[in-house]
């Protein structure tokens, strides 16, 4: 407003500024035409009479007709200086008029823009979560009045982090544009599709007359992301873990109504269930998903974390031959956490990397003690993407082995597909330096990631680890037989050793036997148990130990 009053001011200034130098210009003209008119007539009566005074001039006047027309020349400058002052002015005035118009329009284009980006997501074009918390606490109003109801769905992909890092952000970004479009051919015109952030989506579901139609629309999230996404040659499997809450039953705020679909959600991802509607007993969630954070740190620090020791048995003579290293979280409240509950929060948190180190003094510490005792046995650690990314990895490793004491030939690092891909070259760098010092590397739930077999070929690995989710089911599911079949041919064609783990019967030893697998790991041998356990497994086991 401010900035249209000034800038009709200006206008109206320009237009006299014009205006008056125009005259300006006439009033110059006329000086001009007056001195020629007197000069004229001064060389004139010169001319005619041979000298100049008052009768001189007169007669030049009277006698000279080129004079007369000379005589009207200031007039015609003084009328022709205001003319052109106002039509300049008044093409000024039109021209700056037009100006206007166009500045104010782009102004108030402007305006709507940053007003757009402050209330949008930039990658989806969808309602933000500042958005979004204002319709809600819209709705809210609306709904006491008519004492109606409505709900909240909270989504959150599964594994978009890893598809982000193996593919890159921008194919991150493409995809989720198209789960926006998905989502938003699911919910009604007058519902609200928000992109909170991350992989995170909210869907403002109003005028709900039963629970059931929430549970029928959260169905048809899920089966609007069933169909592959693809993306350039790749076809993508997306899931979505989805949190939902009623107002006002589980809520009667914004603030509240958000945080408790968000807990929902949470239970939903660490059940693997689809759709988890918010209940009361769901809180004991949230407070420990808030300070974990910083409870985790300190249990670092205050070694709180215990290591569990799951054995390896070799196929060929069934001896076992050394153990999975997995971390577990000794909490003083919620007990033995497993690492799933907090490997990812680490990731996440930059917490990964004392937790690596933490993980690899204390298992090499206890290794070097089962060593020198005679228990020759090899330690499997698992090694973040973070590990991967570190230059200076190579080097912590180094010391970490030499003040345990332990024989660097029997470490063996696991890294998933994933944590490789996330940067190819860098890890490849380090691999080679890791595999240089003689340590051997195994490449983790292998299938579940994006790996490339070209990539596969470079790195230095010396086994495969098929996961679980492929072994467990091998016996029911072709699909997944046929997986570990060609994962185990694939393997020792590239002169890998493959290791099944999730071996939990023994039909599943038979079957991995006759597909000629290397290594067993799983229940059905033994669970992942503390130190002592474990040396009591190997020596009195009914597996040989060599
Ligand atoms: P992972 O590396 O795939 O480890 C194998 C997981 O499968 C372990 O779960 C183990 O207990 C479980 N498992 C083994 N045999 C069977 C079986 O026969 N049936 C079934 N259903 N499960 C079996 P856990 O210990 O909960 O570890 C989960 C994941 O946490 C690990 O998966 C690994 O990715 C991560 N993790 C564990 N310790 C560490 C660590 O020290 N550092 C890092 N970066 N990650 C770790
Ligand atoms: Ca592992
Ligand atoms: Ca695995």
């Amino acid at each position: 407003m401010e900035i249209q009053m000034s800038s009709f001011q200006t206008l109206g200034f320009n237009a006299q500024l014009l205006k008056a130098k125009a005259s300006g210009y006439a009033v110059y003209g006329v000086a001009i035409s007056i001195a020629a008119v007197i000069v004229a007539t001064a060389l004139s009566g010169y001319l005619q009479f041979g000298y100049v005074n008052f009768d001189s001039l007169l007669q030049a006047q009277k006698s000279n007709a080129v004079l007369w027309f000379l005589d009207i020349t200031p007039l015609f400058f003084a009328c022709w200086g205001q003319y052109i002052g106002s039509i300049m002015s008044y093409e000024a005035g039109a021209l700056l008029a037009d100006q206007m118009y166009e500045l104010r329009t782009h102004n108030a284009a402007l305006e709507n823009k940053v007003n757009h980006d402050a209330t949008h997501d930039s990658i989806t074009g969808l309602p933000n979560r500042v958005l979004f918390h204002d319709r809600v606490s819209q709705t809210i109003n609306l709904s006491q009045r008519k004492k109606s109801k409505f709900a909240i769905v909270l989504l959150d992909l599964d594994r978009f982090k890893e598809i982000n890092d193996t593919l890159g952000h921008f194919n991150g970004d493409r995809l989720l544009k198209l789960v926006g479009m998905r989502l938003e051919m699911v919910i009604r015109k007058s519902d609200t599709l928000s992109r909170f952030g991350g992989d995170e989506f909210a869907i403002l579901l109003t005028g709900i007359t039963d629970e059931g139609v929430v549970s029928s629309i959260a169905e048809k999230i899920h089966q609007s992301l069933k169909p592959a996404f693809i993306l350039d040659d790749l076809k993508l499997d997306i899931q979505a873990s989805v949190g939902v809450v009623i107002y006002p039953e589980h809520g009667e705020d914004t603030d509240t109504l958000i945080q408790r679909a968000d807990i929902a959600m949470y239970v939903a991802k660490h059940a693997g269930r689809d759709t988890v509607t918010y209940e009361a007993k769901l809180d004991q969630y949230s407070p420990q998903r808030l300070t974990l954070m910083g409870e985790l740190r300190q249990a670092i620090e205050n070694d709180d974390l215990t290591l569990h020791y799951q054995p390896q048995i070799k196929a060929s003579n069934e001896h076992a031959i050394g153990a999975e290293v997995l971390v577990r979280w000794n909490h003083p409240e919620h007990g033995l956490i497993p690492p799933d509950d907090f490997i990812g929060l680490a990731e996440r948190t930059g917490l990964i990397e004392p937790l690596t180190r933490w993980v690899l003094k204390h298992s090499l510490q206890q290794g070097s003690i089962w060593h020198k005792s005679g228990l020759k046995i090899a330690l499997a650690v698992n090694l973040s993407a973070k590990s991967l990314l570190n230059p200076d990895f190579p080097d912590i490793l180094t010391n970490l082995l030499i003040s345990a004491d332990f024989p660097k030939e029997y470490l063996l690092l696991e890294v998933t597909e994933t944590a490789v891909m996330a940067d190819p070259e860098l890890a490849l760098n380090i691999l080679n330096r890791i595999a240089n010092m003689g340590i051997r590397i195994s490449i983790d739930d292998f299938g579940t990631g994006y790996s490339s077999l070209a990539y596969l070929k470079r790195l230095p690995v010396s086994e495969l680890k098929i996961d679980k989710s492929f072994v467990s089911d091998m016996l029911t599911n072709e699909d997944d037989s046929a997986i570990v079949h060609a994962t185990i041919d694939l393997a020792h064609n590239l002169g890998l050793e493959v290791v099944a783990e999730g071996v939990e019967d023994q039909a599943t030893t038979d079957k991995l036997r006759s597909l000629n697998c290397d290594i067993y790991q799983g229940y059905h041998f033994s669970k992942p148990v503390p130190p002592k356990e474990l040396q009591a497994w190997f020596q009195s086991n009914r597996y040989g130990y060599a």
